[in-house]
């Protein structure tokens, strides 16, 4: 039977040790865990950092948690983290949910914090770390890119975790810092590129020409940028490109 709610725990004490390692944990450190299961990693964390705070949605392995947070530095707070207020923290270290990793992510991404060191599914992770030009470069690796440096740590074979997973994983570093480049409109660049990013295969002329009703913007818009850009694919633009494009076509100029 496939685990409820993503519940792979990660049991191969190797890996949970090079995870707190990667995280550099002091005692000055408040972190997030999302997702504790049967607390594999939480034990780990309450040894290292000053300050750890769970987040478990099972509520029968929330309730499993207490034998951790006895009198200890551990908090556990039984919700979905897609849907509950995150507290203040300063890292956070997890094993994801996988079936949650986008939205955790993009909704981590909106507060501020120093580090984040996180296991996801590799092909998910593959399309956060992806370059212009290749094949996994997507949506995601220009909205992700966006927030944050991305690093890859290591990739995790699925004999780390009970059950074992189908899939292979892999533990990436998300380092937030100011963009590397302007956007004008936010809201309007994740449309864009959810538009252009839609249709891969296509030039971005017939694509953005298709979704200028979504985009809200008239059609004409699209005369006034560089004729050349618009006949190439998304895939072969930077971020940087992108974003000037997708500035230029909503203001018309
Ligand atoms: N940290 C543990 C480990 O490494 O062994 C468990 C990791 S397991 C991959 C993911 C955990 O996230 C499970 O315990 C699951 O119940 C929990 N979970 C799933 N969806 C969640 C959500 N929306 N909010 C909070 N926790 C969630």
């Amino acid at each position: 039977m496939k685990p409820k709610h993503g519940q792979h725990f990660l049991i191969d004490q190797r890996v949970l040790n090079r995870i707190i390692r990667y995280a550099g944990l002091t005692k000055a450190d408040t972190v997030l865990e999302i997702g504790g299961g049967t607390g594999n990693l939480t034990l780990k964390l309450k040894e290292a950092a000053g300050k750890v705070i769970v987040i478990e949605l099972d509520r029968q392995l929330a309730v499993g948690l207490t034998h951790i947070t006895r009198d200890s530095n551990v908090t556990v707070l039984q919700g979905d983290a897609l849907e509950i207020p995150l507290p203040d923290f300063n890292k956070v270290v997890a094993n994801l949910p996988y079936q949650i990793s986008s939205k955790i992510t993009f909704k981590l991404l909106r507060h501020s914090f120093d580090l984040a060191v996180l296991m996801y599914q590799l092909e998910f992770a593959n399309r956060m770390l992806a370059s212009p030009g290749t094949p996994d470069y997507s949506r995601l690796s220009v909205m992700a890119q966006y927030f944050a440096g991305i690093e890859l740590l290591e990739t995790v074979p699925p004999s780390a975790f009970k059950p074992q997973p189908a899939v292979r994983s892999a533990i990436l570093k998300l380092t937030p810092r100011e963009p590397p480049y302007h956007v004008n409109n936010f809201g309007f660049f994740e449309k864009f590129l959810k538009a252009v990013f839609g249709q891969r295969r296509k030039m971005l002329r017939n694509s953005l020409r298709s979704a200028a009703p979504m985009l809200g913007i008239p059609a004409e818009n699209l005369q006034e940028v560089d004729q050349g850009i618009l006949e190439m694919r998304p895939e072969s633009l930077t971020p940087e490109e992108l974003a000037g494009l997708a500035n230029r076509i909503q203001a018309g100029t």
